[in-house]
């Protein structure tokens, strides 16, 4: 991801956490599933496909969490949706900065949306990406009309000053949507730059590579750094709604930058 991800991720392949634990890593079925798929009882809207079952992930198995054709997760679901609902998010020629991407959304962005698209990320060679940092980027101001940034700040140290980048190269007129995990029972983000260690991380923050536990206050940090946010909560979309696309209840920051 975007931190020392490479010096971190040799001591968990070395002593602490296997990286197929850490990222609860599954081999994909291929989409011809869906074919065969009697009786399917759950749908992507990021691929649009139905399928009998989702495949279990993360650190403690999350059930039917992941679609098995085009490997999105329920936080991606929820993101597409909203894009999908919020039709002046995405307008053709719309300048898109995808943070760490999501394959799942990338595709499907490149392949129906008269897009112009980049994606960026710290280390990742594999993302079909350019590598930049995203506390210091390389771009003009207001260069972006949308930036798609989820969960990534939660692995950045310095993550104000990831989110002042995000809203100086976002248009005016534009939305960052952002995503991190939320601590539902967390009033106040935790953090503590003396934790360093996969292993300490873990057992502090949840996770061997995020540097917090962000709680409901995070959404303020946001505005702190200079961008009015609209949370959007997945408890709005209809229950039956959210049982069939598998998604949990997560929010998702609509953020738009508040200098003229
Ligand atoms: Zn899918």
């Amino acid at each position: 991801m975007l931190t020392d991800l490479r010096q971190r991720l040799h001591a968990i392949r070395s002593a602490e956490m296997p990286v197929e634990q850490a990222y609860g890593v599954i081999k994909r079925k291929s989409a011809r599933f869906s074919a065969e798929a009697t009786g399917a009882r759950f749908y992507c809207p990021v691929c649009g496909s139905w399928y009998r079952s989702f495949a279990a992930f993360g650190l403690r198995g999350r059930p039917n969490a992941r679609c098995p054709g085009c490997g999105s997760l329920e936080r991606h679901r929820f993101l597409w949706l909203y894009m999908m609902g919020r039709q002046r998010i995405l307008r053709p020629g719309s300048r898109i900065l995808h943070v760490a991407p999501e394959a799942c959304i990338q595709q499907r962005l490149l392949r129906d949306f008269r897009v112009r698209y980049l994606g960026i990320d710290r280390y990742d060679d594999d993302a079909n990406a350019e590598q930049q940092d995203l506390t210091d980027l390389p771009y003009t101001d207001n260069a972006f009309d949308v930036v798609i940034c989820n969960h990534v700040l939660e692995h950045i140290p310095d993550d104000r000053k990831a989110i002042a980048e995000i809203s100086r190269v976002l248009n005016p007129n534009g939305h960052a949507l952002i995503m991190v995990p939320i601590d539902r029972d967390r009033q106040s983000t935790y953090e503590d730059s003396e934790i360093t260690a996969p292993s300490e991380r873990h057992k502090a923050f949840g996770h061997p590579y995020h540097v917090r536990v962000c709680g409901w206050d995070y959404a303020d940090r946001i505005r702190e750094m200079g961008m009015a946010v609209f949370e959007a909560h997945s408890t709005d979309i209809p229950e039956h709604r959210r049982r069939i696309n598998r998604i949990n209840r997560t929010v998702l920051y609509d953020c738009t930058a508040t200098r003229s």
